[in-house]
């Protein structure tokens, strides 16, 4: 059984008269990505920097690595690392020298190449952070998260504002971490880097956690089912549908079976390819998508708002 790295249980942050954090509770295990996923103001930095005891929980309780966050934070600072949100570092600075400013700060020697080339900075070492593209310097900020061998990492948001492409790199770094061992603490308001990263997730949501669970618990618990979309349609596949599917929704030129059994799926695809007629045929798969906007009732953008 994988230890348990962090335990919160009814964990309350107030800044009158905003109730930040509203009695939640979940734990983390060793070795797993677990993310906090909700929309901008949910109270997901709030709850990530109470456990990196940079602030105090009004009510509740809180321990990392088995240490209490209220009165351990030597401790737990020893053997966590951080990458805040919206991150940054000296400008003029090179890679290197950021990252031996870290070494110095937390007192350690490590092997700085086998970090930075772990990660595929080394050969950036020189490089003035300034001069970095975006997904290079949260790469960089990992590193130097990474340089003190912590063995739990917080990453707040750390893709929000990358490109596409410079977010898939983030998410292989992250993966990467996952590989060496590390627990990693990620939020985020992109659905889909969850459902990519994610071994469990928690969505929060005004203050209060509204599901928790691994990607697949959620997306089978609220993620609406597995969708047949056919357009246009006849009487037969209508009929195909309303034997098979557990809801039929008909539009004007389209018709939507929604299943909740896979099996059930393949029978039904099977009866509708041996149909003649020309139609378009899509198989919509549920995500944290559909998780999210049914538990919460609105989709969050790309910048992080529910709309
Ligand atoms: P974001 O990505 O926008 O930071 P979040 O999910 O991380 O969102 P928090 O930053 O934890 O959310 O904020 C939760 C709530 O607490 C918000 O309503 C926010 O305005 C409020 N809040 C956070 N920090 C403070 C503070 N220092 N003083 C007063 N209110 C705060």
């Amino acid at each position: 059984m994988p230890e348990e790295v962090i335990r919160v249980e009814n964990l309350v942050k107030t800044y009158k008269p905003v109730v930040a954090v509203n009695s939640i509770s979940f734990t983390v295990k060793e070795g797993e990505i677990f993310s906090l996923v909700g929309p901008n103001g949910a109270g997901k930095t709030t709850t990530v920097e109470i456990l990196e005891c940079l602030r105090t929980p009004t009510s509740g309780k809180a321990s990392v690595l088995g240490y209490d966050v209220t009165h351990d934070e030597k401790e737990i600072k020893k053997r966590i690392g951080a990458m805040p949100q919206d991150f940054s570092a000296f400008e003029r600075l090179t890679v290197r020298e950021n990252v031996e400013l870290i070494a110095r700060i937390y007192q350690v020697d490590p092997d700085l190449r086998s970090v930075l080339e772990e990660l595929g900075m080394w050969e950036a070492r020189d490089r003035r952070f300034e001069s970095l593209s975006g997904g290079m310097k949260r790469r960089a900020g990992i590193c130097m998260a990474l340089i003190s061998n912590p063995v739990l990492l917080f990453l707040d948001e750390p893709t929000t504002g990358l490109d596409p492409q410079a977010r898939k790199e983030t998410w292989d770094v992250i993966r990467r971490l996952r590989s060496m061992g590390k627990t990693v603490v990620l939020t985020s308001h992109y659905m889909e880097e969850v459902e990519q990263l994610s071994d469990r997730a928690a969505v929060i949501y005004g203050g209060e956690i509204i599901a928790q669970g691994s990607v697949d618990e959620l997306i089978s618990a609220y993620g609406g089912g597995i969708r047949i979309r056919v357009s246009p349609y006849n009487d037969e596949i209508e009929r195909v549908l309303m034997e098979t599917a557990q809801k039929v929704v008909r539009e004007d030129s389209s018709i939507e079976g929604v299943f909740h059994d896979r099996i059930q799926v393949g029978r039904t695809l099977a009866a509708l390819y041996g149909q003649d007629e020309k139609y378009h045929l899509d198989i919509v798969e549920p995500s944290m998508d559909n998780v999210f906007s049914r538990l919460a009732g609105g989709r969050v953008d790309e910048r992080g708002e529910l709309i």
